[in-house]
Parts: structure tokens; C-alpha cells; sequence
């Protein structure tokens, strides 16, 4: 077992003696971050696109843990469920050779929150992880606020990739997937580097973005 996975492992095996907040309905649960009733509501996410794969839809109780997790100042407890729902969604890709896996960059900010989940992702599901390999080039508006034609031309030529990708295949990260704008031209730019083959695992999915 690797170092990090250690540690994440001990740091869940710690957390279940404490209690906390539910993120969504703010009852007392112990060791995690949602309570059983909240976790109930949940609905898992299919995919219809290839290569793609969420494990649950943005709402009810998911949508406001995600929010928590992205927004929230107390945060940091959202992160072992989170990771846990990455690796529930990554079982949809069995059988696929993963080289590596990326998470979606920020311009400004090496170590985000999303930095910090595909982490520890990738160190529970055993996959290197190398978020160096992309790079984004400039700032851009923040794409909730966009209409799904403006979200494509805010991201157009905004990330980079590391010329190392060349025949490899890359497990990419995000959040949520909405439009699919922002995993696509992450994987344009993966893929215009030689990229192989880019599979796309995010936590959530809107309900309509298929
Ligand atoms: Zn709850």
C-alpha cells in the first residue's frame, strides 16, 4: 500500500470516532459527512456519453455537500466521501488502462480544493497522479455564469498540455459536469499533445447535460 494511502486510510479509520455536521441537513452523523437519511435521496448518475463517468446527479443532498466542499469555509471533512464517490463512479471504467490521471487546473492556484479530492482519488484507486501535465494558460469568467455557447468560447485555447502525454491514457478529473465545455477543451488540449485516449470521471453531473 502507498504512503498516501495510508494516511488517507488512517484519517478515515480517525474520523469515524468523531461526529459532524451533515453537510446537507445538519444533523449530528458520525465519522462522515452525510447522514443516512440525506444519503438515501441520492441519485446515481449514468452516463450516456462514452468515456465518461459521475456518480451522482446535482441535487438534493449531493449538490449542497458539493457546494460545501467547494464554497464552504468548513470543508475539508467533505473530502473523504467525496474521493469515496470518485472511486464508486472510476468502477464504471473496469478494464481500462489508465496511465495516469489530471485534474481540471486553475490558472492561478496549483493546490485547489479539486486538487486536493483527485488526490486522494487517485491514491485510494492506485493511480499515479500527475496534474503538472496540464496547465491552464489565462483566466477565465467563472463558467456558471455563462450560457452553454458562451462556456465553450470562454475556455477556447485556455489549457495546455505537457508534451509527455504522447500515446498515453489519461484519466481526467472535475467536479462537476455540466455543459461538458470545460472537460472538453482539457481533453482538446490533451489530445493536440498526442494524448491517447482520455477517459473523464467527475463527481456529479447536472441532470440534463447528457
Ligand atoms: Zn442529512
Amino acid at each position: 500500500m502507498n504512503y498516501l494511502k495510508s494516511l488517507y486510510k488512517f484519517r478515515r479509520f480517525a474520523a469515524s470516532y468523531f461526529t459532524y455536521n451533515c453537510a446537507s441537513c445538519g444533523k449530528t452523523v458520525r465519522g462522515g459527512c452525510i447522514c443516512r437519511n440525506c444519503a438515501e435521496k441520492l441519485s446515481p448518475a449514468k452516463s450516456q456519453i462514452k468515456d465518461c463517468a459521475h456518480a451522482y446527479i446535482y441535487s438534493g443532498p449531493a449538490k449542497e455537500l458539493m457546494l460545501k466542499y467547494k464554497f464552504g469555509e468548513d470543508y475539508d471533512y467533505c473530502r473523504d466521501t467525496l474521493s469515496l464517490w470518485l472511486l464508486d463512479a472510476y468502477r464504471n471504467f473496469h478494464g481500462e488502462k489508465i496511465d495516469f490521471a489530471v485534474c481540471v487546473p486553475s490558472f492561478n492556484k496549483r493546490k485547489t480544493r479539486l486538487y486536493e479530492l483527485s488526490k486522494e482519488f487517485c491514491a485510494l484507486a492506485d493511480i499515479p497522479f500527475a496534474p503538472s501535465m496540464l496547465k491552464k494558460l489565462r483566466k477565465t469568467e467563472k463558467q456558471h455564469t455563462l450560457s452553454a455557447k458562451e462556456r465553450y468560447k470562454n475556455l477556447s485555447g485556455a489549457f495546455s498540455a505537457d508534451p509527455y502525454v504522447i500515446g498515453k491514457n489519461i484519466l481526467l478529473i472535475d467536479d462537476i459536469f455540466t455543459t461538458g465545455s470545460t472537460v472538453f477543451e482539457c481533453s482538446k488540449a490533451l489530445y493536440e499533445k498526442g494524448a491517447a485516449k482520455i477517459l473523464v470521471l467527475t463527481v456529479l453531473k447536472t441532470e440534463f447535460s447528457d
